[in-house]
């Protein structure tokens, strides 16, 4: 088989989407009962691994998600305050989990409508992260900072400060690839965004990244969010006789979620 990645006969060893640091520490300190988003419905606990990549590719990325949990996910954390430095390495761990986003979803079947750019941007990231070419067409990558004290609320935990989840989004005129682990959020645009959708996200133009100074004025990922948040719920994987006793339950948790947490997303963004 090919890797993937470098593109020669290789033997594919398995490669975690979301590094398996954001695995541990949800099992570490969550109720382990949060399922994944999006297109699988598999428990967390087992992370989401293809067979993708040779040992060689797999390890070079692993070291830059080593670097990351180390000098970024560990400090942010302990602490909402942490600024976060552009450094090399955080380009590439970026750009390389959104190219493994990009490579696990776009030749899944779907009909993307912009399937052209998403073929082209998964050329130019895997020839940044393969051969250090630069990033010219598809470089507006986003580092979104959650901050647990007033980004969200304490009810969207739920899904802002704990899921994990991944996605190619699309609307008709729309299309980002997203990641999102823990208190972090990846996104790399494809197409359709305006020059002032982010405030100091982009790896690409800042130096540092602080929680409090992150703004998205983009209405489709703000909508893109709250779809995410209600999600959250469907794919939650009880029993149905569970879900009848938790009906009730969680219909008022959705709907405090609606009243509290979208109207201060909006207020933010505004
Ligand atoms: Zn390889």
């Amino acid at each position: 088989m090919k890797c993937e990645f470098h593109r020669k006969e290789a033997e594919h060893c398995e490669s975690h989407i979301i590094p398996k640091f954001a695995y541990k520490w949800m099992k570490k300190t969550g109720s382990g009962r949060f399922r994944q988003l999006g297109k699988f419905n598999s428990p967390i606990q087992d992370g989401i691994k293809k067979y993708m990549l040779c040992k060689d590719c797999e390890g070079k990325f692993s070291k830059y998600e080593k670097w990351f949990n180390e000098k970024v996910f560990k400090p942010y954390i302990n602490d909402c305050n942490f600024v976060v430095k552009n450094e090399r390495e955080l380009k590439y761990f970026i750009v390389s989990v959104l190219w493994k986003v990009l490579k696990l979803f776009k030749d899944d079947g779907n009909n993307y409508n912009f399937k052209t750019d998403l073929n082209n941007a998964e050329i130019e990231w895997g020839n940044y992260l393969l051969n250090d070419e630069p990033i010219t067409k598809y470089k507006n990558l986003h580092l979104v900072l959650v901050d647990s004290n007033y980004w969200i609320e304490q009810k969207s935990d739920l899904y802002f400060s704990r899921s994990i989840d991944i996605e190619i989004a699309e609307s008709d005129k729309l299309c980002f690839i997203y990641a999102k682990f823990s208190r972090f959020i990846l996104i790399g645009e494809i197409i359709g965004f305006s020059e002032n959708s982010f405030q100091n996200t982009n790896i690409t133009i800042e130096n540092e990244f602080r929680s409090t100074n992150q703004i998205i004025n983009e209405s489709g990922i703000i909508q893109f969010f709250m779809d995410r948040v209600n999600n959250t719920k469907e794919y939650d994987d009880l029993s149905v006789k569970q879900k009848e006793n938790n009906a009730k339950y969680y219909k008022n948790k959705l709907e405090s979620l609606r009243e509290t947490d979208y109207m201060k997303l909006q207020n933010k963004y505004k």
